[in-house]
Protein backbone atom coordinates (compact mmCIF):
# COMPACT_ATOMS: atom_id res chain seq x y z
CA UNK A 1 0.00 0.00 0.00
CA UNK A 2 1.07 3.37 -0.55
CA UNK A 3 2.28 5.75 2.18
CA UNK A 4 -0.08 8.51 2.55
CA UNK A 5 1.23 12.27 3.11
CA UNK A 6 -1.63 14.37 4.43
CA UNK A 7 -1.28 13.87 7.52
CA UNK A 8 2.45 14.19 8.43
CA UNK A 9 4.10 16.66 10.44
CA UNK A 10 7.44 18.41 9.12
CA UNK A 11 9.48 16.23 10.76
CA UNK A 12 8.10 13.37 9.31
CA UNK A 13 7.88 14.58 5.87
CA UNK A 14 11.97 15.34 6.73
CA UNK A 15 12.26 11.35 8.71
CA UNK A 16 10.65 10.40 4.96
CA UNK A 17 12.52 12.27 2.69
CA UNK A 18 15.50 10.59 4.43
CA UNK A 19 14.05 7.32 4.57
CA UNK A 20 13.50 6.98 0.34
CA UNK A 21 17.32 8.30 0.15
CA UNK A 22 16.89 11.88 -0.50
CA UNK A 23 18.03 15.15 1.83
CA UNK A 24 16.27 16.59 4.81
CA UNK A 25 15.27 19.70 3.06
CA UNK A 26 13.30 17.66 0.28
CA UNK A 27 11.03 16.90 2.91
CA UNK A 28 10.69 20.58 3.93
CA UNK A 29 9.62 21.26 0.46
CA UNK A 30 7.49 18.36 0.47
CA UNK A 31 5.51 19.71 3.37
CA UNK A 32 4.99 23.39 1.83
CA UNK A 33 3.41 21.77 -1.31
CA UNK A 34 1.26 19.33 0.60
CA UNK A 35 -0.32 22.21 2.70
CA UNK A 36 0.75 25.60 2.24
CA UNK A 37 1.14 25.36 -1.84
CA UNK A 38 -2.02 22.49 -1.46
CA UNK A 39 -0.60 20.93 -4.65
CA UNK A 40 -2.96 17.97 -5.48
CA UNK A 41 -0.49 15.58 -7.45
CA UNK A 42 3.45 15.19 -7.34
CA UNK A 43 3.50 16.81 -10.92
CA UNK A 44 2.57 20.08 -9.48
CA UNK A 45 5.51 20.25 -7.58
CA UNK A 46 7.75 21.78 -9.61
CA UNK A 47 10.98 22.53 -7.86
CA UNK A 48 11.39 18.68 -6.95
CA UNK A 49 13.63 16.55 -9.25
CA UNK A 50 11.98 14.87 -11.95
CA UNK A 51 13.36 11.96 -10.91
CA UNK A 52 12.27 12.62 -6.79
CA UNK A 53 8.28 12.94 -8.54
CA UNK A 54 8.46 9.94 -10.08
CA UNK A 55 9.69 8.32 -7.37
CA UNK A 56 6.86 9.35 -4.61
CA UNK A 57 4.69 8.35 -7.39
CA UNK A 58 5.66 4.94 -7.37
CA UNK A 59 5.67 4.64 -3.65
CA UNK A 60 3.30 7.41 -2.24
CA UNK A 61 -0.28 8.94 -2.87
CA UNK A 62 -0.79 12.62 -1.13
CA UNK A 63 -3.81 11.47 0.96
CA UNK A 64 -7.22 13.50 -0.67
CA UNK A 65 -10.63 12.04 -0.73
CA UNK A 66 -12.82 10.15 -2.49
CA UNK A 67 -15.88 12.65 -3.36
CA UNK A 68 -18.62 9.59 -3.60
CA UNK A 69 -21.56 13.08 -3.27
CA UNK A 70 -21.95 16.48 -3.39
CA UNK A 71 -25.12 17.88 -2.14
CA UNK A 72 -26.23 21.52 -2.32
CA UNK A 73 -29.95 21.08 -2.56
CA UNK A 74 -29.92 22.92 0.79
CA UNK A 75 -32.24 26.24 0.90
CA UNK A 76 -29.21 27.69 2.63
CA UNK A 77 -26.02 28.18 1.03
CA UNK A 78 -24.22 25.09 3.00
CA UNK A 79 -22.92 22.46 0.57
CA UNK A 80 -22.90 18.59 2.20
CA UNK A 81 -19.89 16.46 0.77
CA UNK A 82 -19.78 12.83 1.35
CA UNK A 83 -16.34 11.41 0.76
CA UNK A 84 -15.43 7.37 0.51
CA UNK A 85 -12.53 5.94 2.97
CA UNK A 86 -9.82 3.71 1.94
CA UNK A 87 -11.83 0.95 3.51
CA UNK A 88 -14.96 1.98 1.74
CA UNK A 89 -16.70 3.46 4.72
CA UNK A 90 -18.00 7.20 4.54
CA UNK A 91 -17.92 10.36 6.20
CA UNK A 92 -19.16 13.97 5.71
CA UNK A 93 -18.45 17.57 5.74
CA UNK A 94 -20.23 20.34 5.39
CA UNK A 95 -19.29 23.81 3.99
CA UNK A 96 -21.11 26.88 5.29
CA UNK A 97 -20.47 30.10 3.68
CA UNK A 98 -21.85 33.59 5.42
CA UNK A 99 -20.61 37.19 4.72
CA UNK A 100 -17.37 36.99 6.33
CA UNK A 101 -16.37 33.02 6.54
CA UNK A 102 -16.03 30.04 4.76
CA UNK A 103 -16.52 27.59 7.33
CA UNK A 104 -15.76 23.70 7.03
CA UNK A 105 -17.82 21.50 9.43
CA UNK A 106 -15.55 18.20 9.60
CA UNK A 107 -15.76 14.78 11.15
CA UNK A 108 -13.43 13.27 13.31
CA UNK A 109 -14.88 9.62 13.52
CA UNK A 110 -16.84 7.12 11.02
CA UNK A 111 -20.12 7.57 12.89
CA UNK A 112 -19.91 8.04 17.14
CA UNK A 113 -20.51 5.62 20.01
CA UNK A 114 -21.86 8.19 22.62
CA UNK A 115 -25.57 7.86 21.28
CA UNK A 116 -27.16 11.29 22.05
CA UNK A 117 -30.84 10.81 21.36
CA UNK A 118 -30.99 13.63 19.22
CA UNK A 119 -28.43 12.94 16.55
CA UNK A 120 -28.63 10.82 13.56
CA UNK A 121 -24.58 10.17 13.63
CA UNK A 122 -25.53 8.38 16.33
CA UNK A 123 -27.68 5.42 15.13
CA UNK A 124 -24.42 4.46 13.40
CA UNK A 125 -22.08 3.46 16.12
CA UNK A 126 -18.75 3.67 16.29
CA UNK A 127 -16.87 2.13 13.53
CA UNK A 128 -13.82 3.83 14.03
CA UNK A 129 -11.80 6.49 14.37
CA UNK A 130 -10.04 9.02 11.80
CA UNK A 131 -6.88 9.33 11.24
CA UNK A 132 -5.29 13.06 11.18
CA UNK A 133 -4.73 12.17 7.76
CA UNK A 134 -8.43 11.53 6.87
CA UNK A 135 -9.27 14.78 8.62
CA UNK A 136 -7.37 16.71 7.02
CA UNK A 137 -8.20 15.59 4.09
CA UNK A 138 -11.92 16.90 4.60
CA UNK A 139 -10.42 20.01 4.35
CA UNK A 140 -7.96 19.67 1.45
CA UNK A 141 -10.32 18.00 -0.51
CA UNK A 142 -12.85 20.61 -0.17
CA UNK A 143 -10.55 23.62 -1.16
CA UNK A 144 -9.46 21.82 -3.72
CA UNK A 145 -13.70 20.89 -5.10
CA UNK A 146 -14.36 25.01 -3.83
CA UNK A 147 -11.78 26.26 -5.54
CA UNK A 148 -10.84 28.48 -2.55
CA UNK A 149 -9.31 28.35 0.90
CA UNK A 150 -11.53 28.07 3.96
CA UNK A 151 -11.27 30.36 6.77
CA UNK A 152 -12.40 28.25 9.34
CA UNK A 153 -13.24 25.13 10.91
CA UNK A 154 -15.42 23.50 13.23
CA UNK A 155 -15.33 19.87 14.69
CA UNK A 156 -18.98 19.44 15.03
CA UNK A 157 -19.64 16.80 12.13
CA UNK A 158 -19.50 13.05 12.40
CA UNK A 159 -18.08 11.94 15.88
CA UNK A 160 -16.79 13.41 18.84
CA UNK A 161 -13.48 14.84 18.62
CA UNK A 162 -12.40 13.87 22.11
CA UNK A 163 -12.52 10.65 21.47
CA UNK A 164 -10.38 10.82 18.94
CA UNK A 165 -8.07 13.05 21.09
CA UNK A 166 -4.44 12.53 19.93
CA UNK A 167 -5.38 12.45 16.11
CA UNK A 168 -8.02 15.17 16.27
CA UNK A 169 -5.12 17.31 18.23
CA UNK A 170 -2.51 16.40 15.66
CA UNK A 171 -4.45 17.26 13.02
CA UNK A 172 -5.89 20.89 14.18
CA UNK A 173 -1.79 21.40 15.06
CA UNK A 174 -1.29 20.90 11.51
CA UNK A 175 -4.59 23.03 10.38
CA UNK A 176 -3.41 25.92 12.10
CA UNK A 177 0.81 25.94 11.32
CA UNK A 178 1.83 29.18 10.00
CA UNK A 179 4.04 27.35 7.38
CA UNK A 180 1.72 24.94 5.81
CA UNK A 181 -2.33 25.64 5.98
CA UNK A 182 -2.06 28.62 8.57
CA UNK A 183 -5.72 28.53 9.67
CA UNK A 184 -5.55 30.38 12.82
CA UNK A 185 -6.31 28.48 15.98
CA UNK A 186 -8.86 30.61 16.83
CA UNK A 187 -10.92 30.01 13.73
CA UNK A 188 -10.18 26.02 14.86
CA UNK A 189 -13.62 24.92 16.80
CA UNK A 190 -13.41 21.55 18.97
CA UNK A 191 -16.91 21.14 20.21
CA UNK A 192 -17.15 18.39 22.89
CA UNK A 193 -20.28 16.20 24.13
CA UNK A 194 -18.63 16.82 27.68
CA UNK A 195 -15.77 14.32 28.34
CA UNK A 196 -14.55 15.73 31.27
CA UNK A 197 -11.09 13.46 31.80
CA UNK A 198 -10.13 15.18 28.08
CA UNK A 199 -11.44 18.98 29.17
CA UNK A 200 -9.05 19.20 31.86
CA UNK A 201 -6.36 17.68 29.73
CA UNK A 202 -7.01 19.91 26.99
CA UNK A 203 -6.60 23.13 29.41
CA UNK A 204 -3.75 21.50 30.75
CA UNK A 205 -1.81 21.37 27.63
CA UNK A 206 -2.63 24.63 26.81
CA UNK A 207 -3.75 24.37 23.52
CA UNK A 208 -5.14 27.63 22.13
CA UNK A 209 -8.16 26.22 19.38
CA UNK A 210 -11.68 27.14 20.66
CA UNK A 211 -13.93 24.85 22.41
CA UNK A 212 -17.92 24.32 22.52
CA UNK A 213 -19.80 22.09 24.92
CA UNK A 214 -22.69 20.53 23.82
CA UNK A 215 -24.71 21.24 26.63
CA UNK A 216 -28.74 20.55 25.46
CA UNK A 217 -30.35 20.45 29.04
CA UNK A 218 -29.24 22.25 32.22
CA UNK A 219 -31.18 19.44 34.35
CA UNK A 220 -29.29 16.25 35.00
CA UNK A 221 -31.52 13.87 34.99
CA UNK A 222 -32.87 14.95 31.45
CA UNK A 223 -29.17 15.28 30.23
CA UNK A 224 -28.39 11.92 31.17
CA UNK A 225 -31.65 10.76 28.95
CA UNK A 226 -30.14 12.73 26.01
CA UNK A 227 -26.88 12.11 26.39
CA UNK A 228 -25.85 8.89 27.97
CA UNK A 229 -22.30 10.81 28.41
CA UNK A 230 -24.05 12.59 31.64
CA UNK A 231 -24.52 9.60 33.40
CA UNK A 232 -20.59 9.24 33.49
CA UNK A 233 -20.04 12.76 33.92
CA UNK A 234 -22.86 14.80 35.27
CA UNK A 235 -23.89 18.38 34.65
CA UNK A 236 -21.76 19.39 37.52
CA UNK A 237 -18.85 17.50 36.64
CA UNK A 238 -18.94 18.87 33.67
CA UNK A 239 -19.63 22.56 34.41
CA UNK A 240 -16.66 22.10 36.88
CA UNK A 241 -14.58 21.16 33.97
CA UNK A 242 -15.50 24.16 31.79
CA UNK A 243 -14.65 26.79 34.02
CA UNK A 244 -11.45 25.12 34.94
CA UNK A 245 -10.62 25.45 31.42
CA UNK A 246 -12.12 28.81 31.21
CA UNK A 247 -9.87 30.35 34.36
CA UNK A 248 -6.84 28.56 33.02
CA UNK A 249 -6.80 29.51 29.16
CA UNK A 250 -8.60 32.70 29.82
CA UNK A 251 -11.10 31.70 27.21
CA UNK A 252 -14.84 31.78 26.65
CA UNK A 253 -15.97 28.84 26.04
CA UNK A 254 -19.43 28.53 23.84
CA UNK A 255 -22.15 26.35 25.51
CA UNK A 256 -23.71 25.01 22.67
CA UNK A 257 -27.59 24.35 22.95
CA UNK A 258 -30.04 22.23 20.64
CA UNK A 259 -33.60 23.41 21.14
CA UNK A 260 -35.62 20.48 20.62
CA UNK A 261 -39.88 21.54 20.85
CA UNK A 262 -41.10 20.38 24.01
CA UNK A 263 -38.25 18.72 25.52
CA UNK A 264 -35.41 21.57 26.60
CA UNK A 265 -37.30 25.02 25.38
CA UNK A 266 -39.47 25.76 28.48
CA UNK A 267 -39.02 28.77 30.87
CA UNK A 268 -37.62 26.56 33.70
CA UNK A 269 -34.71 25.08 30.92
CA UNK A 270 -34.22 28.91 29.93
CA UNK A 271 -33.90 30.10 33.66
CA UNK A 272 -31.46 27.08 34.19
CA UNK A 273 -29.50 27.91 31.06
CA UNK A 274 -29.28 32.02 32.50
CA UNK A 275 -28.14 30.30 35.83
CA UNK A 276 -25.76 28.23 34.41
CA UNK A 277 -24.31 31.37 32.50
CA UNK A 278 -24.01 33.80 35.48
CA UNK A 279 -21.73 31.02 36.93
CA UNK A 280 -19.13 31.21 34.74
CA UNK A 281 -17.35 33.39 31.64
CA UNK A 282 -19.17 31.77 28.58
CA UNK A 283 -20.82 32.05 25.05
CA UNK A 284 -24.61 30.44 24.94
CA UNK A 285 -24.87 29.27 21.23
CA UNK A 286 -28.53 28.07 20.19
CA UNK A 287 -29.29 25.55 17.76
CA UNK A 288 -32.85 25.20 16.37
CA UNK A 289 -32.75 21.56 15.71
CA UNK A 290 -33.42 20.03 12.31
CA UNK A 291 -35.22 17.34 12.25
CA UNK A 292 -33.39 13.73 11.44
CA UNK A 293 -36.01 11.18 12.55
CA UNK A 294 -39.39 11.13 14.16
CA UNK A 295 -38.37 11.33 17.66
CA UNK A 296 -38.05 15.10 17.94
CA UNK A 297 -38.83 18.02 16.27
CA UNK A 298 -37.75 22.16 15.92
CA UNK A 299 -39.71 24.87 18.07
CA UNK A 300 -41.71 27.08 15.81
CA UNK A 301 -39.71 30.25 14.97
CA UNK A 302 -42.03 32.05 17.42
CA UNK A 303 -40.88 29.95 20.14
CA UNK A 304 -37.24 30.14 19.48
CA UNK A 305 -37.86 34.12 20.09
CA UNK A 306 -39.64 33.72 23.34
CA UNK A 307 -36.78 31.36 24.72
CA UNK A 308 -34.15 34.11 23.67
CA UNK A 309 -36.66 36.68 25.76
CA UNK A 310 -36.65 34.24 28.76
CA UNK A 311 -32.88 34.17 28.35
CA UNK A 312 -32.74 38.25 28.56
CA UNK A 313 -30.82 40.20 29.69
CA UNK A 314 -27.69 37.87 29.27
CA UNK A 315 -24.54 38.67 30.72
CA UNK A 316 -23.09 36.61 28.01
CA UNK A 317 -22.39 36.19 24.13
CA UNK A 318 -25.73 35.08 22.93
CA UNK A 319 -25.77 33.45 19.28
CA UNK A 320 -28.32 31.84 16.61
CA UNK A 321 -27.50 29.28 14.24
CA UNK A 322 -30.47 29.85 11.83
CA UNK A 323 -30.99 27.73 9.42
CA UNK A 324 -34.39 26.47 7.63
CA UNK A 325 -36.07 24.34 9.10
CA UNK A 326 -37.29 21.74 6.63
CA UNK A 327 -33.48 21.67 5.63
CA UNK A 328 -32.85 18.30 6.34
CA UNK A 329 -29.65 18.18 4.26
CA UNK A 330 -28.42 20.86 6.91
CA UNK A 331 -28.10 18.17 9.77
CA UNK A 332 -25.12 16.76 10.92
CA UNK A 333 -24.62 12.96 9.84
CA UNK A 334 -27.77 12.41 7.69
CA UNK A 335 -25.74 11.79 4.65
CA UNK A 336 -23.30 9.68 5.54
CA UNK A 337 -25.90 8.14 7.72
CA UNK A 338 -27.78 7.42 4.78
CA UNK A 339 -25.08 5.77 2.95
CA UNK A 340 -23.76 3.78 5.98
CA UNK A 341 -26.90 2.11 6.57
CA UNK A 342 -26.54 0.73 3.33
CA UNK A 343 -22.95 -0.66 4.26
CA UNK A 344 -23.83 -2.54 7.70
S1 LIG B 1 -24.16 14.65 18.97
FE1 LIG B 1 -21.95 14.41 18.62
S2 LIG B 1 -21.26 13.26 20.43
FE2 LIG B 1 -23.49 13.00 20.36
S3 LIG B 1 -23.79 11.08 19.21
FE3 LIG B 1 -23.86 12.79 17.73
S4 LIG B 1 -21.80 12.94 16.92
FE4 LIG B 1 -21.70 11.76 18.83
Amino acid sequence: MKKRLIGLTLQECEAFAEEIGDRKYRGRQLYKWIYAKRADSFAAMTDLPAALRDTLSEIAELGYLDVEDVDDRSTSDSVKYLFRLQDGRHIESVYIPDSSRKTLCISSQVGCGLNCQFCATAQLGLQRQLTAGEIIGQVLTSMRLRGHDLTNIVFMGMGEPFANYDEVIRAAQLLSDDNGLAIGARRIVLSTAGLVDKIIRYADEGHKFRLAISLNSPFQEQRGQLMPISRKWDVTALLEAVKYYAVKSHKVPTLEYVLLAGVNDSREHAAGLKKIVQSMPCKINLIPYNPTGALFSRPSAQHIETFIRWLLPLRAGLSVRWSKGDDAQAACGQLAGKKEERLL
